[in-house]
C-alpha cells in the first residue's frame, strides 16, 4: 500500500469531462509538481473537499485546464490523500494526464484497487464494497436502492452484532471448558441454548430476507412455456420491446434457449424462452424440449401460455399440477375469439391476454409483483443480503450453529461445541471481511472496474 496509484475513473471515450483519480502518500507531491493553480493563495490554504481551478502540465507543456478536488487523508474514499483531476473529455487528454502522473512516480491502479485500499484502511467493509459493485451494475431501480441501503451500512451492523453474539457464545463455552463443575454445567447449558437460539434466529431472518434480496438483484428466473405457436416468442419480444427471439409461423423454431433481462414493475426478470413443449421426432428439437423440462425445475416463476378454448394437453396439465405454486397462466390470442366467452377448465386463475393487441400486460405485471411481495410490499430500504458469496457464508454459518445446537442437545462435551462455534465464527468473519484470505479479496476486488 506504499504505492501511489492513478487511473481514469470515468468510462473511456468521448465525454464532456473525465476524472483521473490519484491516491496514496505521493499524491500531493505529484500534484504539486504538475498543477499550477490559478489562485496560488487559495491552493496553499489546503482546504479539504474543495475544487481548485488551474492547469495541468507535463514539464513545460500545458495539457489541459482542470479542476482538482482534494480529499486529504484520512477523510477520503481510500483513507489516503486522494486527488481527483477533472479534465476535459476525450480519451487523449485524460490519458496524457494519467501518463504524466505515472512519469512522476505513480503506478497504474488495478481494477478495484481504490476500493480495496478503502477496505484495508477500514473505510468500507466487504458487504459495503460488494454493494458498490452491485450499485454500478444494478439493472433496475429496486436493485439500485437495495445496493444503496447495503452501502449505508445497516446490513453490516446486523451482521457485526451477530458476529459479536457468536463471539460471546464462544467465550461462554471456553469458560465452561475451564470450569467443568457439574452443577454449573446444567445451568450453563440452558443459558447457552438460549444464546444459540438467538443467534440462529437472527441468521434465519437474514437468510429469509436474502431470498428477496437475491431476486431484486439477480432477477427472478422466469421460464415462458407452452406449446408451439401459442405466442411465447412474441410475448418475450413484447416484454423486451425488441426483436431478439425468432418469431415465425413454423412450429418448433425456437430451438435455443434465449435469456434476457427485463424489468417488470421494478422487478428484474431473467426471462428464458424455451422450445415449445410437444412431441417431436427431430433430435435437435427433442433436446430443446428436454431443456425446457429442466428449465421448469429451476424456475422461480413459470409463465404458461395457452390459447383460449383449446383442450389442455397432458403436458400442460402435468405442468399445472406439478408447479402450481409458481405458475402464471396467460390465455393468449383472445383477439381471435368471436365472443368474450373463455372457458378454461382445470385452472383457477388465468389472465386473458393478447400480445397482438397488447392486452393483459398490466395484469401480468401486477400478478408478478403480488407473487414476489406475497401480499406485503417489501421495502427495498430494508437491509437485505443479496450477494451470492455473502449468502453462502451465512448459510454455512447457520449450519455450524445448528450443528452446535445438536451437539448441545445430545450432551456432547464442550470442546466439541467450541469447534462448531469457531466454524460459525469463521464463516461470519469471511462475510464481513474480519478474517478473510488474500485470494478472496483479490477475487472480489477484481470484479470492480479500473478507477473504482
Ligand atoms: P411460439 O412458437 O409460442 O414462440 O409462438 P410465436 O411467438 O412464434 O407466435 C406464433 C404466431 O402467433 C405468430 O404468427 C404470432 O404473430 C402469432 N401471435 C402471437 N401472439 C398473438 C396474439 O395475441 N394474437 C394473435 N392473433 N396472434 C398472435
Amino acid at each position: 500500500m506504499e504505492d501511489t496509484i492513478v487511473a481514469l475513473a470515468t468510462a473511456m471515450g468521448e465525454a464532456s469531462i473525465h476524472i483521473v483519480r490519484l491516491s496514496g502518500p505521493e499524491a500531493r507531491r505529484i500534484i504539486d509538481e504538475c498543477f499550477i493553480p490559478r489562485s496560488r493563495e487559495r491552493w496553499l490554504r489546503h482546504d479539504n473537499f474543495t475544487l481548485t481551478l488551474g492547469v495541468f502540465k507535463d514539464e513545460d507543456r500545458i495539457l489541459d485546464e482542470v479542476l482538482i478536488g482534494r480529499m486529504a487523508a484520512p477523510n477520503s474514499f481510500t483513507g489516503e490523500d486522494v486527488y481527483e483531476i477533472n479534465c476535459h473529455g476525450g480519451p487523449f487528454v485524460a490519458q496524457r494526464i494519467v501518463r504524466t502522473c505515472l512519469r512522476h512516480g505513480a503506478h497504474h491502479a488495478e481494477p478495484g484497487e481504490f476500493s480495496k485500499r478503502a477496505f484495508l484502511n477500514g473505510k468500507l467493509d466487504l458487504v459495503q464494497a460488494e454493494a458498490i459493485i452491485d450499485l454500478i451494475t444494478s439493472k433496475t431501480e429496486t436493485s439500485a436502492n437495495l445496493a444503496l441501503t447495503q452501502l449505508s451500512g445497516g446490513l453490516t451492523k446486523i451482521i457485526i452484532d451477530l458476529r459479536e453474539k457468536i463471539l460471546e457464545i464462544l467465550a461462554f463455552i471456553e469458560a465452561g471448558i475451564d470450569f467443568p463443575e457439574d452443577d454449573v454445567e446444567t445451568l450453563d447449558r440452558k443459558a447457552l441454548a438460549n444464546r444459540l437460539e438467538e443467534a440462529l434466529s437472527v441468521t434465519r431472518d437474514l437468510l429469509e430476507g436474502s431470498k428477496t434480496g437475491k431476486i431484486l438483484r439477480e432477477g427472478l428466473l422466469t421460464v415462458i412455456v407452452g406449446r408451439p405457436n401459442v405466442g411465447k416468442s412474441s410475448l418475450l419480444n413484447a416484454l423486451l420491446k425488441e426483436d431478439r427471439a425468432i418469431v415465425t409461423d413454423i412450429p418448433g423454431t425456437t430451438r435455443d434457449e434465449i435469456r434476457e433481462y427485463v424489468s417488470v414493475g421494478g422487478i428484474l426478470l431473467q426471462l428464458v424462452d424455451t422450445a415449445g413443449i410437444w412431441e417431436s421426432k427431430d433430435i435437435v428439437e427433442r433436446l430443446g424440449i428436454e431443456r425446457t423440462w429442466n428449465a421448469l425445475k429451476s424456475a422461480d416463476l413459470i409463465i404458461l401460455v395457452i390459447e383460449a378454448n383449446v383442450q389442455l394437453s397432458e403436458d400442460e396439465l402435468y405442468i399445472l399440477e406439478t408447479y402450481s405454486d409458481k405458475i402464471i397462466t396467460l390465455v393468449n390470442k383472445i383477439d381471435l375469439l368471436q365472443n368474450d366467452k373463455i372457458d378454461i377448465p382445470n385452472i383457477d386463475y388465468w389472465i386473458p391476454f393478447s400480445v397482438l393487441l397488447h392486452k393483459g400486460f398490466a395484469d401480468l405485471e401486477n400478478e408478478i409483483k403480488r407473487r414476489v411481495y406475497q401480499g406485503e410490499i417489501i421495502n427495498s430500504s430494508d437491509p437485505l443480503l443479496s450477494n451470492t458469496r455473502q449468502i453462502s457464508s451465512l448459510e454455512h454459518s447457520y449450519a455450524a450453529l445448528q450443528q452446535a445446537k445438536n451437539s448441545l442437545n445430545s450432551f456432547m462435551p464442550w470442546d466439541i461445541l467450541s469447534i462448531d462455534i469457531r466454524q460459525a465464527l469463521q464463516y461470519i468473519s469471511e462475510l464481513t471481511g474480519h478474517n478473510v484470505q488474500e485470494s478472496l479479496l483479490d477475487d472480489i476486488f477484481s470484479r470492480f472496474c479500473i478507477g473504482k
